[in-house]
């Protein structure tokens, strides 16, 4: 039986950055992934004359951001981006609707846009208080209003601007949320950017020469011998080191068994850190009938949760395209609904918003609570849950089980450059322990705190 250098489980960002990197230093690799196609949660498709994303589709933040090197060195199309994101300029360039759907003037959204730089500044400013992780981001949206001594109006402004930093951005509430998620994630500086040709083109180019096997979903590790034992429902694998980068949803399922079972640190990150869910509804119409150049449509109305943030994506693809989220809890719930009744949930809304409504054209809808290769869209730090355990979920297991996947991204979770990033601290760990004397390995820094 061939035995390989390392086995990479998974083939999203994490595990093909790790794989190309192995690969590039000579190391036999070989990417094991469950689905019959590479990306993970990065999943471009053809969509009503457009390629669209279904997973990640923003660069967030491009001024030191490595997908944006990567995108530049290999020519990759990227596109300037207003349309999301915590920069109160945004709000300006969004077509709102107060909760009765009366458009907002342009002074009513500096308004808003200024309640969201007050509310930025205000969250900032709570960075010095010890425990944050026992503080939701809703008491400090709370203490907020306290302060400010806001009224009724400016409190469903403020729920709206909550809902577009937080829940959209987080994939889960307020109230679930640690207040010190905000400030244990770092943010690259500079604007967002959107690839019009998907972002699946950097999974492709990082798996250029990586051996991969596709639809070979790992069920069991076996790393009580001097080699790792892999095994798949029909195949059996053996290497030297196993790097695991299935999404934290799979691990929390215990969808693949560990022999020696896991420590007890390892099983206690797993348990407390918690998968959010956001899901995106791609709706394609035979015309514009809303305003072309918005960036993007929102609705204040608290009934209308589901529409309360729609992307235009016309700006990018020229094409009469809207993109809506779910997230949180309403994204599980509204994933039991068949299709029909969720896109009707949407219509209605804009109705009220445009008047008459044409049927769409096309739709395509993400269930990704649903997706059972991650169990959600990424990792949040529920209340309670200090940040640190995520250190402990990338901590490799007797220098033969090492972890990488955005879950496992101190400074970065929850996105690309994240994942991309712990897959080369992954590798160069495993890179370490092969080459390297335990007493230089000690003195060997971490990757990611080179972007510090
Ligand atoms: C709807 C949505 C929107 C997002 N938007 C953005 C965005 O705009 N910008 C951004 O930066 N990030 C965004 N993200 C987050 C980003 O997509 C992820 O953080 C990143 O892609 C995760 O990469 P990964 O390699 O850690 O995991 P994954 O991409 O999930 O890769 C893990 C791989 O492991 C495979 N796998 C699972 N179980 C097994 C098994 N048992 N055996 C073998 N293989 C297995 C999976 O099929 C998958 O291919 C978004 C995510 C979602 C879902």
């Amino acid at each position: 039986m061939q035995q390989y250098d390392v086995i990479i489980v998974g083939g999203g960002i994490a595990g093909l950055s790790a794989a190309r990197n192995l690969s590039l230093n000579g190391f036999d690799v070989l990417v094991l992934e469950a689905k019959d196609r590479l990306g993970g949660r990065i999943h471009s498709i053809h969509f009503a004359g457009a390629t669209v994303d279904l997973g990640a589709s923003w660069i967030h933040g491009i001024e030191e951001n490595p997908i944006t090197r990567l995108a530049m060195k290999h020519d990759v199309e990227t596109k300037r981006s207003q349309m999301c994101g915590s920069s109160p300029n945004n709000i300006i360039k969004r077509d709102i609707f107060d909760k009765d759907f009366k458009r907002l003037n342009r002074e009513q959204k500096l308004e808003i846009a200024n309640l969201m730089a007050d509310f930025l500044d205000f969250l900032s400013s709570t960075t010095k208080k010890t425990n944050m992780h026992l503080c939701s981001i809703e008491s400090l949206k709370n203490d907020f209003i306290e302060k400010r001594v806001l009224k009724s109006n400016s409190i469903k402004q403020l729920e709206y601007i909550v809902d577009t930093l937080i829940l959209y951005e987080y994939a889960t509430e307020a109230d679930d949320l640690s207040a010190e998620s905000y400030h244990a994630d770092h943010d690259f500086a500079g604007h967002d950017r959107l690839f019009p040709k998907g972002y699946a083109q950097i999974v492709y180019l990082l798996a250029e020469g990586v051996k991969i096997e596709l639809n070979q979903k790992v069920q069991q590790i076996d790393y009580s011998g001097d080699m790792v034992q892999v095994m798949t429902k029909d195949r059996q694998y053996t290497s030297n080191y196993v790097l695991v980068t299935a999404p934290l949803g799979v691990l929390k399922r215990g969808d693949i068994s560990f022999d020696p079972y896991l420590p007890v640190e390892k099983r206690e990150a797993l348990q407390v850190l918690k998968m959010g869910v956001l899901d995106k509804i791609y709706l394609a119409f035979d015309h514009v009938f809303w305003d072309e150049n918005a960036q993007s449509i929102a609705c204040l109305s608290n009934d209308h949760q589901i529409a309360r943030e729609m992307i235009n994506l016309y700006p990018l693809t020229q094409k009469p395209i809207l993109v809506a989220f779910t997230a949180g809890e309403m994204a599980k719930e509204y994933e039991a609904l068949t299709d029909e009744a969720l896109i009707e949930k949407i219509i209605e809304p804009l109705k009220n918003m445009y008047g008459k409504v044409p049927k769409p054209v096309d739709v395509y809808i993400t269930r990704w609570s649903k997706d059972n290769t991650s169990y959600g869209s990424y990792s949040y730090l529920p209340v309670g849950v200090n940040v640190e355990q995520r250190e402990v979920l990338a901590d490799a297991i007797d220098n033969k089980v090492f972890f990488a996947g955005e879950a496992t991204s101190r400074y970065f979770p929850s996105t690309v450059h994240g994942a991309f990033l712990s897959g080369v601290r992954a590798s160069y760990d495993i890179l370490q322990t092969d080459l390297l004397t335990e007493d230089i390995r000690k003195r060997t820094a971490s990757l990611e705190n080179i972007y510090l």
